[in-house]
């Protein structure tokens, strides 16, 4: 078996695509650096699930178990009316929950791949990739430290704002604005908090949540739609002035939100749109997770396609001897499910934030007859028949690579 030309891989971002690919690549048996341009790893972030494939990847590296340790321990999904009393519930085990068997903080999950890699790889913090220049049998890679280096394939999982994608595709990947602004915050849990993720839609186009954590405190979050893409590199106190103007008179729990935003060191406060490429690779560089085909939170499956899309990337690149062939075939298996993943409902996001007292009150009249006890029966129906194969029920194949020559050639 001849030598593979990938052995020596670099890749951009230690979240969740890129430690997920290291895993991988150094099981099969390449040499893996990851670089990553936070001095730490980012632990931030709210509730996240790992089910399906995403599911079945961990299984199969041995996380499962660890995710199931660090589970946030919400009981499902509470709507909050406009009397601030829950109105509609949508328990874990129901038919219809937005809660998952395995609900886990990112940060938490970001940990455990750290942790599950960090022996098998290097990992270089506060560093990241500047400049990319790609020959036949090697890309040189310059860092921001200023350091100078070469490896044989360059993979970017940098997040949707990824600057690696960038060095190599300039703006030809394109970022579809979704019309709405998120931020995240972690907020002191007080006695009235409970162990349901609860939802709270206010009039002016804003939905204010709340959900348990397993650290003793409530993630908390906050959406509007904004029509213009308006608040573009903000420092951290304008952030926050702009979602205290946001949280006025939205009811609920929201001046409680508003006067936490003081004191909270972790706010995350981004636009939602979607990341759409004509390709997923050049030359000798790839992409995987947000930064390639980033779906948002509005599908919960951003952690789902970043394992998916390691998983297979690594597959390929342990089967084929030219990465030309391995990309392919990767990007083969994985496109069909990405564009899947990102159609969104019609009327999604628009519908589900209404303007007026009244759109609110339809919205919430409709989502009470859906958690009522005939209706929540109705769709079990449909959704108690669980596949054995849960990739495939999303239509994904997860194939179970043996790897071949890389582990010979090291
Ligand atoms: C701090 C944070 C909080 C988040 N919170 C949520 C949440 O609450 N809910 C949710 O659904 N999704 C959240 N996300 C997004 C979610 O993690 C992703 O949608 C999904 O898991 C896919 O992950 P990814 O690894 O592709 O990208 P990301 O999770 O976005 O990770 C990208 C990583 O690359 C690093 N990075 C960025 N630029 C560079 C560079 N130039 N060089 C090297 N490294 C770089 C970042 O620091 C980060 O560690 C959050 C992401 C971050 C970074």
């Amino acid at each position: 078996m001849a030598i593979p030309d990938s052995k020596k891989v670099l890749i951009a971002g230690a979240s969740i695509a890129g430690p997920t690919l290291a895993f991988w690549l150094a099981k099969y048996g390449f040499t893996v650096t990851v670089v990553e341009r936070s001095k730490t790893l980012r632990l931030g972030g709210q509730n996240i699930d790992v089910n399906g494939p995403a599911k079945q990847i961990a299984q199969k590296m041995r996380i499962e178990a660890a995710i199931r340790a660090a589970n946030t321990g919400e009981v499902g999904l509470q709507l909050i009316g406009q009397n601030e009393q829950a109105i509609a519930s949508f328990p874990k085990e129901g038919s219809i929950s937005g809660t998952q068997e395995l609900e886990i903080l990112r940060g938490d999950l970001v940990n455990i791949l750290y942790e599950a890699t960090k022996q098998n790889v290097e990992y270089r913090f506060g560093d990241s990739i500047t400049n990319l220049e790609q020959h036949p049998n090697e890309v040189t890679v310059t860092f921001s430290s200023g350091k100078k280096e070469t490896f044989q394939l360059v993979v970017a999982a940098d997040g949707v704002r990824s600057s690696t994608r960038r060095l190599v595709f300039g703006d030809e990947p394109k970022f579809e604005y979704l019309g709405l602004y998120t931020a995240y915050l972690t907020i002191p849990r007080i006695k009235t908090d409970t162990n349901w993720w609860r939802w709270y839609t206010a009039t002016d186009r804003r939905i204010v949540m709340l959900r348990p954590d397993n650290q003793g405190t409530m993630r908390a979050s906050v959406a509007f739609l904004e029509s213009d893409e308006a608040y573009e590199k903000l420092s951290l106190a304008e952030q926050k002035s702009v979602l205290k103007s946001k949280l006025v008179g939205a009811g609920w729990e929201a001046d409680r939100i508003s006067n936490a935003l003081d004191d909270s060191v972790d706010v995350y406060f981004d636009k939602i749109g979607q990341i759409k490429a004509p390709s997923w690779s050049s030359g000798r560089m790839a992409m995987i997770g947000d930064a390639a085909y980033c779906p948002t939170p509005l599908t919960g499956k951003g952690t789902t396609l970043a394992m998916v899309g390691a998983y297979l990337l690594a597959g390929e690149l342990s089967q084929h001897e030219r990465h030309q062939d391995a990309f392919v075939a990767y990007e083969q298996r994985m496109r069909p499910y990405v564009e899947e993943v990102q159609k969104l409902p019609p009327g999604v996001p628009w519908l589900v934030y209404p303007r007026t007292r009244f759109g609110v009150s339809v919205l919430n009249t409709v989502a009470g007859i859906i958690a009522s006890k005939p209706v929540q029966k109705l769709f079990s129906l449909f959704t108690s028949t669980k596949t054995e194969d849960e990739s495939k029920a999303e239509g994904i194949v997860l194939p179970d690579y043996v790897y071949t020559h890389a582990a010979e050639s090291s």
